[in-house]
């Protein structure tokens, strides 16, 4: 449902940007199985800064590189992710596989994308068949069913959270909201090329200042392209996406599943979003034979439909066209790519340089065949004993926050039993899945990576669409071994919690349990609490969208998070601009939940025992420093106020505060009244 760290920071378009980072400064600090205390500001007082107390020598000395947008502990192990899986895309080359075979395609795809000078010599001729289709459309009838050509399965509502597509709708294949036995079809609005409506309908100065950019972009990426009087049409084609984003559901709103649970039928379709030729379309999309869909903002189907009748078709050509060489812009000529990067990369995100060329190939081979190369990292990687060692901390976490429940003193019975019947059946996956995807129906070539990816995406939408009807597989996996994230899929029941965010410093199998479970330990208790947050708690233990709650205890739930909400309002990154507490919540409630868990798991792991000390520091102590350290992050400005506008998790020097709800973390660090930090024991927020 949420992922934990701030890789939601970046939109679809510059995702390379971000997610995979280097980390130089720290490659060649002496190995440390515990807290970092050469990371630590010692001459700050805990209870004014825990933030900088943990973090603030690595703060003094880190800088953040050219090519990115920031840096913390997810980037630093997803750069070590990112070679490792690199290193193993090399040996799978190098073992010349047999035609077919699934190392073939991924040796064949990575070397495509590396071939800079293939693609500049095919220039963009592989454009062109694609140009030319949309050149051909005559009418409204054939727009449409160039338009559900355009459909593919690149959104998700819940899992990995991503609301955005850049085609006129998205796809998302999950189990059904009033049926989780079997695959159903959800639709989601789209055609926007910005990460948000906001960019389009905003008033303030950034966002204008942002616009006049991107009109310019359109521009010059339809000049590239060949195209003459590029001015009117970049305007043309902003403002038909103006017009959509006036259609479009807010990211608030969107988080809403109760106003998401819309089923149309197909005839539905025409009936109350009329303007686009529904039959068509479905018939581009190949899916005509879908009875119904759950619609997740039918405001703006209705919208964007009326869209299509009201708007010149030249207009809808040119928007076509745009979106066409937007989306494959990655592999065309240097010139294009250095264009959109100058727009997705420097103006929406701040970054100064490109990301390496490797990286980027990486990045491309774990999205089209990430699984091929998580089984071998799996292997390579996540040993038994480190799989059965994590598999121990969960269930602790999980004993723990059952205990949590039976004894909260405002919760009925009733609810507390359906709550335990969902802590009861939740499938946690540690490491890697059971079973791994299957890409037979992928077709690579060497020496074409523009087909490659178009294909690639076809075969992705293949497979969901195949899916459908099919009965749950309630263990499978939404996320690759080699993805340095954890998530919680609301309509499973189930979390998983990848190979590579199970190494240090999250885990270590080396490090005192303090640390383990101060580090992992409250990102597990993260993730099993997000079942039972504002969304979670709308699903029961079979992942059916069904309200379990009392009346009364939902209104102690909503009268404490109230709570939490507004101790996040009265944060401020910047002087005019404040963590907005309700847009946070979710995950807040997560943050303090997780943490009192984990620190219930650790103290039950000691069996009465004390603690070893190490560094000088109690058991305590580096439970709460390694959770600190957990948040550890230097962000550049534009990136972090993208952050407070559009994402649902606080910045992570907020996130690190966490603490001052937790009694132990007082008795930790003798923290006294008349500190920053301080609240009075009425005041600090208790829910799970
Ligand atoms: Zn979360």
């Amino acid at each position: 449902m949420k992922r934990v760290p701030g890789f939601l920071k970046l939109a679809v378009a510059c995702t390379a940007i971000w997610a995979l980072a280097s980390f130089a400064q720290n490659s060649s600090a002496p190995e440390v199985h515990g807290i970092a205390v050469a990371n630590m500001d010692r001459s700050v007082e805990p209870g004014n800064d825990f933030y900088r107390y943990a973090n603030g020598e690595w703060l003094k000395r880190t800088e953040i590189p050219p090519d990115r947008v920031g840096v913390d502990v997810f980037t630093k192990l997803a750069d070590l992710s990112n070679k490792r899986t690199s290193d193993l895309i090399a040996e799978i080359a190098k073992s010349n596989p047999p035609a077919g075979s699934s190392s073939r395609k991924v040796a064949d795809l990575y070397n495509s994308y590396m071939d800079e000078a293939a693609i500049e010599a095919k220039g963009l001729a592989p454009l062109r068949p694609h140009l030319e289709a949309i050149a051909a459309i005559r009418d409204k009838r054939e727009l449409a069913h160039a338009l559900g050509e355009t459909l593919r399965a690149d959104v998700d509502a819940l899992n990995n959270t991503n609301f955005h597509t850049a085609n006129l709708f998205g796809l998302w294949v999950a189990p059904g909201f009033n049926d989780s036995e079997h695959y159903h079809a959800y639709l989601l609005q789209g055609g926007l090329q910005l990460p948000d409506r906001e960019y389009y309908l905003s008033d303030n100065e950034q966002m204008r200042n942002i616009r006049a950019q991107y009109q310019t972009h359109i521009a010059a990426m339809l000049k590239l392209a060949g195209f003459s009087e590029t001015d009117a049409r970049a305007a043309g084609v902003l403002e038909l996406e103006h017009a959509i984003a006036q259609a479009h559901r807010s990211l608030a709103d969107n988080e809403d599943i109760h106003k998401a649970n819309n089923t149309w039928t197909q005839a539905d379709f025409s009936a109350k979003a009329p303007g686009l030729d529904w039959g068509e379309y479905f018939r581009g999309a190949g899916i005509s034979q879908v009875d119904s869909f759950i619609v997740w903002q039918p405001e703006a189907f209705s919208g964007e439909s009326a869209l299509i009748a009201s708007t010149p078709l030249d207009t809808w050509k040119d928007w076509l066209r745009f979106h066409l060489i937007e989306a494959y812009g990655g592999v065309l000529p240097k010139a294009v790519v250095e264009e959109r990067f100058a727009f997705f990369g420097k103006v929406l995100s701040g970054a100064q340089e490109q990301r390496p060329r490797w990286q980027r190939g990486v990045f491309v081979v774990d999205g089209f065949l990430g699984d091929v190369v998580g089984q071998v990292y799996a292997q390579r990687y996540f040993s038994p004993e480190a799989k059965a060692q994590a598999q121990a901390m969960v269930a602790n976490l999980i004993a723990a926050f059952r205990k949590r429940i039976e004894a909260l003193p405002w919760m009925n019975p009733a609810t507390k039993a359906e709550a335990e019947a969902k802590l009861s059946t939740l499938y946690v996956g540690i490491g890697y899945p059971e079973t791994w995807h299957d890409y037979s129906n992928f077709e690579v070539k060497p020496d074409d990576i523009f087909g490659n990816l178009w294909r690639g995406d076809l075969a992705d939408y293949q497979r969901q669409i195949a899916r459908l009807g099919k009965p749950v597989d309630r263990k499978e996996w939404s996320m690759t071994p080699q993805t340095v994230n954890a998530v919680n899929l609301p309509l499973q029941n189930a979390l998983n919690f990848p190979a590579a965010i199970l190494q240090p410093p999250f885990y270590d199998p080396l490090a005192p349990a303090a640390v383990n479970y101060g580090a992992i330990g409250s990102v597990i208790g993260h993730e099993i609490s997000h079942t039972f947050d504002t969304e979670g708690s709308t699903f029961d233990a079979k992942g059916r969208l069904r309200n379990w709650w009392t009346p009364e205890d939902l209104k102690h739930f909503e009268a404490a998070t109230a709570q939490l909400a507004a101790q996040y309002d009265t944060y401020k990154p910047f002087p005019d601009l404040s963590v907005n507490g309700k847009q946070t919540l979710a995950e807040n409630i997560a943050d303090v939940a997780g943490i009192s868990a984990a620190y219930d798991g650790y103290r039950a792991s000691l069996s009465g025992k004390s603690a070893p000390a190490q560094d000088g520091f109690s058991g305590d102590q580096q439970f709460f420093i390694a959770f600190g350290q957990n948040w550890g992050a230097k962000t550049r400005e534009a990136a972090l106020r993208r952050q407070v506008m559009t994402d649902e998790h606080a910045p992570d020097e907020y996130r690190a505060a966490t603490v001052r709800n937790i009694d132990g973390w007082y008795a930790a660090f003798e923290v006294k009244k008349g500190e920053k930090l301080y609240l009075a024991p009425a005041d600090r927020v208790r829910i799970w």
